[in-house]
């Protein structure tokens, strides 16, 4: 799986090919996204890194270290999930996965070194993560770290600010039409309005909303979501996804709201999701992000 070979994220493969040409890689990334989607570029990142010949920081895709790769028989490429993690529990990853990963990288690698991805690392419990803190900082030789996540919100601060994170897009499931039309709607209003009242207003259907609103709220924050991600890709002239495509207000929006207004903004949206998973007032968690955002 080379980047060429990647059928979305384009963007975010544009972003990495000079770091990795430039050979100025840092030694943990991040990538927050759906399954396929994640998946597909933590092994391309892998196997590019991994390459004994890359070409235009992307895996030359005939080497020995990319056949083996391809083989699924690399020594110096690592995986961990939940799936292969030791340990009985079986709904989260636990420290026992992380100290024998960090064995692995203990030892010699075969090539240049290591990469080891760990996907699902949402489901890294308390302390799997503090273990991984060490690791993420100082890893063993020139080993690299690639973490997969559904969400961020899931990892602790001090893992995620030792990570360079990507947000992809989501795989292609179908969005909620209604809640995507809603969340470009409410995203042109706060793009050029930023005050309280003309935010809640456009929320109305929402707030208003008696069948199920905690699924429509979370249908909304997804949109909303994956709509600003397509905004912070959009300055690296990459192709916006299919969910962006079209809307007349897009341009407007990535001219007003620059990265740092979009990292926080998306963290917001997160924050909005989370409360209304744990059961939190949809409407009061609404509000709160009118303001938030
Ligand atoms: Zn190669």
């Amino acid at each position: 799986m080379s980047f060429a070979e990647l059928k979305n994220n384009r963007a975010v493969a544009a972003q990495l090919k000079p770091l990795l040409q430039s050979g100025k890689l840092v030694h943990a990334f991040l990538f927050v996204g759906g399954k396929e989607s994640r998946l597909q570029m933590g092994k391309a990142l892998a196997e590019a890194i991994l390459c004994e010949s890359p070409e235009d920081g992307d895996a030359c895709g005939s080497c020995l270290s990319c056949r083996k790769f391809s083989h699924g028989n690399h020594e110096d490429y690592l995986y961990v999930d939940l799936e292969t993690a030791p340990g009985n529990a079986k709904t989260q990853i636990g420290v026992d996965a992380v100290e024998a990963l960090q064995e692995q990288l203990k030892l010699k690698p075969f090539g240049k070194r290591h990469a080891a991805v760990i996907e699902e690392a949402h489901l890294l419990n308390t302390a799997a993560q503090n273990k991984l803190l060490k690791t993420l900082e100082e890893p063993a030789g020139d080993s690299v770290l690639i973490l997969l996540a559904e969400k961020r919100e899931a990892l602790l601060p001090t893992v995620v600010s030792r990570c360079s994170t990507y947000y992809l897009e989501e795989d292609s499931e179908a969005p909620d039409e209604e809640m995507l039309q809603l969340a470009k709607d409410f995203l042109a209003v706060c793009a050029q309005r930023p005050l309280f009242f003309p935010r809640r207003d456009c929320l109305k259907p929402l707030l208003e909303e008696k069948n199920d609103p905690r699924a429509k709220a979370s249908a909304f924050l997804a949109c909303l979501q994956m709509l600003m991600r397509d905004a912070l890709l959009y300055p690296y002239g990459a192709k916006t996804s299919p969910l962006s495509d079209g809307w007349d207000a897009f341009g407007m929006i990535c001219e007003k709201m620059d990265r740092d207004a979009l990292n926080r903004a998306i963290a917001a949206a997160e924050e909005a999701g989370r409360s209304v998973r744990l059961g939190y007032n949809t409407g009061y968690t609404l509000k709160k992000l009118c303001l938030d955002l």
